[in-house]
């Protein structure tokens, strides 16, 4: 029904230039504009306090006596600049959801439901598209297209938690792992962490939020002095620089030992242990070699490695085509890894029939022009 790409993947649809939104501000900014508007600058944080509370929209009925404030504000300042496009609930409960920016932009946003019953955890795009190129990843096909604004990352969670209420449940942890690369976004990905964790506001704990990395050693730095207490992820998927490089490109600049080097001074200066995520690919980097090989990295360490289990995207970057290795391969690393006392464990791949990994609903959207929502 909604063809969104061109066989290029250029956007389609609505080519406007990105537009300001209330999800651009934070309490402090608005309260600026407004006083510069002629306005009560307390108003600020009522208006904010009920985009958050709407999920993205406003009742104006319960502003009441900022309706006038409110007209006039949201003709040139909409509540946000985005829109759900697209919507796909797989048999497990995982929500993917295509979010369309005004510039006809759209990233992934998934909702998945815990096992615990009334809460869902929520992940979120940083960029359209990404340079990083790593070669079993669809979001770097097309390159980098744009950074997200950090209200397009906020509204990104708003949209979560609509669409968590309509579930029954509320989103309890967030993680930077949809498409892109947020420490190469740095700024507004921390703005947006701000917003989403401003009590008034989003009211999600710091601690329930991950940014997960490829690797860049700079942000890792720049965020751990940041001290916003969040939690640290890295995308490491091979302990030896040779399978890395081939992997991940920028693993060239930013080699395995520098790499962990930096996660042991955002260790240790936030007390927080990273986690180590591991996409595992038969006969590229699931070796018995390469387990011991992982293992020594994680000595004195202590850090919990994630093991991805590959989800196919067809042909990679580099026209490889890579595979998940077979259950007993993938047992035989995991068991050398806790006989070495390493804590690891396998994340469940959820939403499969979503297309749940990375950069994949856009994807099959702009194959499938007649997909359904
Ligand atoms: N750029 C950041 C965040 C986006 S990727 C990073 O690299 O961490 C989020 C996670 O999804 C990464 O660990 C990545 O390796 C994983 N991933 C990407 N494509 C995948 C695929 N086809 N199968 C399994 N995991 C994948």
């Amino acid at each position: 029904m909604f063809p969104f790409f061109d066989s290029r993947d250029r956007p389609l649809y609505n080519n406007s230039p990105v537009t300001a939104a209330l999800t651009d501000y934070d309490i402090p900014s608005l309260e600026a504009r407004l006083g510069g508007d002629g306005f009560l600058p307390s108003h600020a944080s009522r208006l904010l306090k009920a985009l958050y509370r709407g999920n993205g929209t406003i009742d104006v009925e319960s502003l009441t006596p900022g309706k006038r404030l409110l007209a006039r504000l949201t003709s040139d300042l909409p509540p946000r600049s985005s829109q759900l496009i697209a919507r796909h609930v797989s048999a497990d409960g995982t929500t993917k959801l295509l979010v369309g920016f005004a510039d006809g932009n759209a990233v992934e946003t998934v909702l998945m439901p815990s096992h615990r019953e009334g809460v869902a955890a929520g992940c979120v795009s940083s960029q359209v598209g990404c340079a990083m190129g790593c070669d079993f990843c669809a979001s770097t096909r097309g390159g980098l297209v744009r950074n997200l604004t950090a209200g397009e990352i906020v509204e990104q969670f708003l949209h979560l938690r609509a669409a968590a209420a309509s579930a029954g449940r509320r989103v309890k942890t967030l993680v930077f792992m949809g498409m892109g690369e947020p420490l190469a976004n740095f700024d507004n990905v921390v703005g947006a962490i701000g917003r989403i964790s401003d009590r008034r506001l989003g009211a999600l704990g710091r601690r329930q939020i991950t940014v997960s990395t490829v690797g860049l050693v700079p942000g890792i730095d720049k965020l751990a002095e940041a001290d916003l207490n969040v939690h640290l992820a890295l995308s490491l998927h091979a302990p030896d620089d040779a399978t890395r490089e081939r992997l991940v490109p920028p693993n060239r600049r930013y080699p395995v030992a520098d790499i962990m080097a930096a996660a042991r001074r955002f260790r240790a200066r936030s007390g927080r242990v990273p986690t180590i995520e591991y996409c595992m690919l038969a006969g590229v980097n699931d070796s018995d070699e390469q387990a011991e090989m992982l293992a020594g990295l994680m000595d004195g360490f202590r850090a919990h490695v994630n093991l991805i289990p590959y989800n196919a995207i067809g042909p990679d970057v580099s026209g490889a085509c890579y595979r998940r290795p077979e259950e007993t391969r993938m047992q035989r690393f995991v068991g050398i890894l806790r006989e070495r006392g390493v804590v690891a464990h396998f994340r469940a791949t959820r939403g499969d029939d979503v297309s749940a990994a990375c950069g994949q609903l856009r994807e099959t959207l702009a194959s499938q022009p007649t997909a359904s929502s």
